[in-house]
């Protein structure tokens, strides 16, 4: 397998006469060393099934080839596709679909969720992983429904926006937290392993990256009773970032519970009327969740 190196890649584009496909966020990763270093975060074993998005031209995939169970990747681009089966002839452990990963924005494609529950049936002990590059105009639908999926992830280590990764760790009361910081906090330990400047791509995106690692707690998962509810709520109270939590709330409510029923909610929670949804952390926006919940179970975003 050749290094997927800045010449490579030209060379290879040059031959087959195409140019990297903005619009499908195709900056490749042409520094070797964090390409091993995210296939070392995620610390793979044959127990492992990994998904990747963006297959791109294979470097990734071979590299967990190496180590991992299993490999299932996807990748949208037909020219890729085809690229990256020639470097991949060899690996028997790898499974190569060419379609998008996504279904919509909130669900992955059947023939992706299929395929890994193949591999992941094969065997018990085996583990879900995802590990990727991901093109930067879906990371935060992968990412998220991976979270919601029925194939429970043990691990994530995905290259993103250095953004979305500030987004995902941030804090209560900080500008970055949000829907996402609260989906992700609320069952799983985020670290951002390495900053990356746009040079360590080809072509170099217009800003910087991050990998992130994302490692489940199963324990806390299983501590919010309903988190298809949970990840619907946080969406709605956040969408305002400006307004107070209260009108967020009533907003999103508004045909199952009245103003009073949300106050009443709100007061027993001891949360004034200024308060804002950015500075409740986790628990407490569990707790909030489940009150809302009990007085109006069959809400929806
Ligand atoms: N894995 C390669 C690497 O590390 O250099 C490529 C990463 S590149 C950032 C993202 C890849 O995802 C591109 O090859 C792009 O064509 C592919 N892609 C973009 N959107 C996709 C989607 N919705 N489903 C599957 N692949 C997608």
């Amino acid at each position: 397998m050749p290094s997927q190196t800045k010449s490579f890649l030209l060379q290879r584009f040059r031959e087959m006469g195409i140019q990297p496909a903005t619009r499908h966020g195709q900056n490749f990763l042409i520094d070797l060393n964090l390409q091993q270093l995210i296939v070392d975060s995620a610390d793979l074993s044959a127990q492992d099934v990994v998904l990747e998005v963006g297959t791109g031209t294979g470097a990734l995939t071979a590299l967990m080839a190496q180590r991992a169970g299993a490999v299932v990747t996807v990748e949208i681009d037909g020219h890729l596709f085809e690229l990256a089966s020639e470097l991949l002839l060899d690996c028997d452990n790898v499974t190569m679909l060419q379609q998008d990963a996504l279904k919509n924005k909130n669900t992955f494609a059947p023939q992706v969720l299929d395929t890994l529950g193949a591999a992941l049936a094969q065997d018990p002990s085996r583990r879900l992983k995802l590990v990727a590059n991901l093109p930067y105009n879906v990371a935060t639908p992968v990412l998220s429904n991976l979270l919601s999926c029925p194939y429970v992830p043990h691990l994530m280590v995905a290259t993103i926006q250095k953004e979305l990764a500030e987004r995902m760790v941030a804090a209560p009361w900080s500008k970055d937290y949000g829907a996402l910081s609260a989906w992700v906090q609320c069952q799983a330990d985020t670290d951002i392993v390495r900053i990356m400047p746009p040079s360590v791509f080809w072509p170099p995106p217009k800003v910087e990256s991050a990998i992130v690692r994302i490692a489940m707690d199963r324990a806390r998962r299983d501590q919010v009773p309903d988190l298809r509810y949970f990840h619907q709520f946080v969406k709605a109270i956040f969408i305002h970032r400006r307004k107070f939590l209260r009108a967020n709330v009533v907003a999103a409510m508004k045909k199952f519970l009245s103003k009073a029923e949300v106050d009443a909610i709100l007061a027993t929670m001891n949360l004034p009327p200024d308060a804002r949804a950015e500075q409740l952390d986790v628990p407490t926006l569990l707790q909030l969740t489940e009150r809302i919940r009990a007085e109006a179970p069959e809400w929806t975003l």
